[in-house]
């Protein structure tokens, strides 16, 4: 079994390391698992002729939307989000079917709806409209949360405000707050989300998707409120095992 990751460029990625582990706890010898930084997306064909023992790949940065024309099938979860983080390779006689799916909804899902409470009230901020928003709007979406989007600028035709425009009111609605934005990721550690900080209280979630550093300067700012914080991290460890868990099956 041969799986592997692209992306571009793919530096400190996590997960080789946490496959390789994870093979190795589950004493899979026979799998592997390597890096393929593609420069372009149009390099990912000669990829495939060149790795004809692919089984599975995850997709990362900047390729989650770009990949979806190369797929023979995407399933109906990652058809809505319209991101595509992780592909099935079937490898038939003739040809290969290569099946898109989107595990960091599921991952996001997961690691949310075992940390806040039950009883939550359902609205929420979003920082930051990009790729990874989409699959986290989906997950809040299905989980009956009202959203509003925040970025560097407005977008009358989505609803999305600017951080300039958050009010103490924004904030009293919505409990709930995702940074969905790189904001703040290392080694930009210092970078601190343009957000009211003042108007945080411990009635507040602070969610980052980011899980380098552990804690960022939203999550330190959050805490220093008394807000409840979490980082990315079991996000990306439940996006990862929804994928393995994926390859695994046989249909
Ligand atoms: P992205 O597409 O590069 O950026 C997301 C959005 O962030 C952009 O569309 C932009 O939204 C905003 N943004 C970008 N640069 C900014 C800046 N300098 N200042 C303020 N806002 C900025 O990234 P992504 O793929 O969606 O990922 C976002 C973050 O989530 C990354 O840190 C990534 O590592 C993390 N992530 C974590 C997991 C996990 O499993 N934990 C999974 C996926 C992604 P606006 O134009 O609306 O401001």
């Amino acid at each position: 079994m041969h799986f592997g990751l692209i992306g571009f460029p793919l530096k400190n990625t996590f997960s080789k390391q946490y496959f390789e582990n994870k093979f190795e706890a589950l004493k899979i010898e026979a799998a592997t698992y390597s890096n393929f930084p593609l420069e372009s997306i149009d390099l990912f064909e000669d990829l495939l002729r060149q790795n004809q023992d692919l089984n599975g790949l995850n997709v990362t940065i900047p390729y989650k939307e770009k990949i979806i024309p190369y797929l023979t099938e995407i399933d109906a979860v990652a058809k809505e989000i319209g991101a595509v983080n992780c592909i099935k390779i079937k490898n038939k006689a003739q040809e290969k079917e290569l099946i898109g799916y989107n595990t960091d909804a599921f991952g996001f899902e997961y690691s949310l709806v075992n940390w806040i409470p039950k009883n939550i009230q359902k609205n929420a901020l979003v920082f930051g409209m990009g790729g990874a928003a989409k699959a986290v709007i989906y997950t809040l979406t299905k989980l009956g949360f009202s959203i509003q989007l925040v970025g560097r600028t407005a977008d009358a035709s989505t609803g999305k405000i600017s951080y300039d425009e958050l009010t103490e009111a924004h904030f009293k609605t919505a409990t709930l707050l995702v940074n969905c934005s790189p904001v703040g990721m290392s080694p930009n550690d210092q970078a601190l989300l343009p957000i009211p900080y003042q108007y945080i209280t411990p009635a507040h979630f602070c969610y980052d998707l980011i899980y380098l550093p552990a804690q960022t300067l939203f999550l330190k700012s959050s805490a220093a409120q008394g807000a409840c914080i979490k980082n990315g991290l079991e996000m990306l460890e439940k996006q990862a095992d929804k994928a393995f868990e994926i390859w695994q099956n046989i249909d």
